[in-house]
């Protein structure tokens, strides 16, 4: 399915399914908070590219949107199970793909941290615990 260099995505429910091409212009992990809201966790994780990138496969119509007021933000989702899906900003310039909606990573790795300083309180309490999952998984090795 697909050329080599796409990549597949699809909600939750299975009813929505798109692929889109693995070219990102940019990776970024964002923790400001609206990204926090957006997420309902400390950060977004979106690459980014051109809206001429993606192809829907299947459950377009189950798509639903909302324009964030004052941004060129849309919050797109699938309208039965709730899954953040790829959205188009507002001004049509770019097409931002929440990469936890893809089945596979992008080739570009992430590239940028935005709003580091508005990460929540809990969030350095992770990362120590984060950091000693890993030192255990490298011992367990
Ligand atoms: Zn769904
Ligand atoms: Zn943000």
């Amino acid at each position: 399915m697909g050329q080599p260099n796409d990549l597949s995505g699809q909600c939750i429910c299975g009813a929505v399914r798109y692929r889109v091409q693995d070219n990102m212009a940019a990776f970024k992990l964002c923790y400001c908070s609206f990204c926090q809201k957006a997420s309902g966790s400390a950060h977004v994780a979106n690459a980014f590219t051109t809206p001429d990138q993606i192809e829907w496969l299947q459950g377009k119509e189950m798509l639903t949107s909302f324009d964030v007021p004052n941004s060129q933000v849309r919050r797109v989702f699938c309208c039965a199970c709730g899954t953040t899906l790829p959205f188009e900003t507002q001004n049509g310039k770019f097409l931002v793909v929440p990469a936890g909606s893809l089945s596979s990573p992008p080739s570009s790795p992430v590239a940028a941290i935005v709003g580091w300083a508005s990460r929540p309180a809990w969030y350095d309490t992770a990362l120590g615990l984060i950091e000693a999952t890993r030192t255990e998984e490298r011992t367990a090795q």
